[in-house]
């Protein structure tokens, strides 16, 4: 069964659509982490090692629910096997099965929040949720021939023929209790899920950090962001106002995280 967190009325479902090896050795993705920096990280996060000692990356998507109501799905997995992220990730995912087991169905994702338009974030995007709204921020689309040409005719063409593109301007209340934030960086326009209940708070971070070594030092750079150091900058300013929260995230070993 899908791990579950819940907060207040809401239900947040971790959907794991797949898991694989890295394809670049770790030290090479964190070039400045410290032996120091990985050993703790290890510590923390120790589902993140492969068989082979390098770095073990999950792909992940999580469902909001309030009891049997309409589905906020946070991101949409590395998707089939012909998805845009076949080049490098471990298609053909299972979200599929994986909402099914939790109980899901697709057609009651009313909404897709697209935390970045990476490939491996925006696989079963479209198609698979025909309910579903994507909200993705203007500064996303703006800067989308940087990464990902192709996605405008795939992904992006339907749903704005279909009126389900919805853009977004920055920070944004979606429903009770669960808001959009902007956390640019790793890509001009992310953005991340805040949801919160009384004093409890949970964010589903996309990829405003990618290994529980950036958590150890959020200054750290992945070498895949677009613009390192606002993403370091980003990340310290959430992680230094918005906690304790737990995270819940798509590419570290745990799916949810505390954050003291
Ligand atoms: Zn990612």
């Amino acid at each position: 069964m899908p791990l579950t967190h819940t907060l207040g009325s809401i239900t947040i479902t971790s959907l794991l659509d797949g898991a694989g090896p890295f394809f670049m050795p770790r030290e090479e993705a964190f070039p400045d982490a410290t032996e120091a920096n990985w050993h703790e990280a290890d510590r923390r996060d120790p589902d993140a090692i492969g068989p082979d000692g390098g770095w073990w990356l999950p792909f992940r998507a999580f469902a909001l629910r309030t009891g049997d109501g309409p589905v906020t799905l946070v991101d949409a997995g590395i998707g089939p096997a012909d998805a845009p992220a076949a080049s490098w990730a471990p298609v053909p995912g299972r979200l599929p099965a994986e909402l099914a087991d939790a109980g899901i169905d697709p057609a009651d994702v009313r909404t897709v929040v697209l935390t970045h338009l990476h490939s491996d974030h925006v696989g079963w995007a479209g198609s698979l949720f025909p309910n579903a709204d994507h909200l993705v921020q203007r500064a996303e689309l703006d800067a989308l021939e940087l990464f990902h040409p192709e996605l405008p005719a795939r992904l992006l063409g339907p749903l704005r023929a279909d009126g389900r593109l919805r853009v977004l301007d920055g920070d944004t209340d979606l429903t009770p209790g669960v808001r959009v934030l902007s956390t640019p960086g790793h890509t001009p326009g992310h953005q991340s899920v805040l949801v919160e209940s009384g004093d409890e708070r949970l964010l589903v971070t996309g990829d405003l950090l990618v290994h529980a070594i950036q958590l150890i030092d959020p200054a750290l750079c992945y070498v895949h962001e677009e613009d390192r150091a606002g993403a370091g900058r980003t990340r310290e300013r959430v992680l230094s106002t918005l906690s304790p929260l737990l995270l819940a995230t798509p590419h570290l070993g745990a799916p949810f995280t505390p954050h003291p």
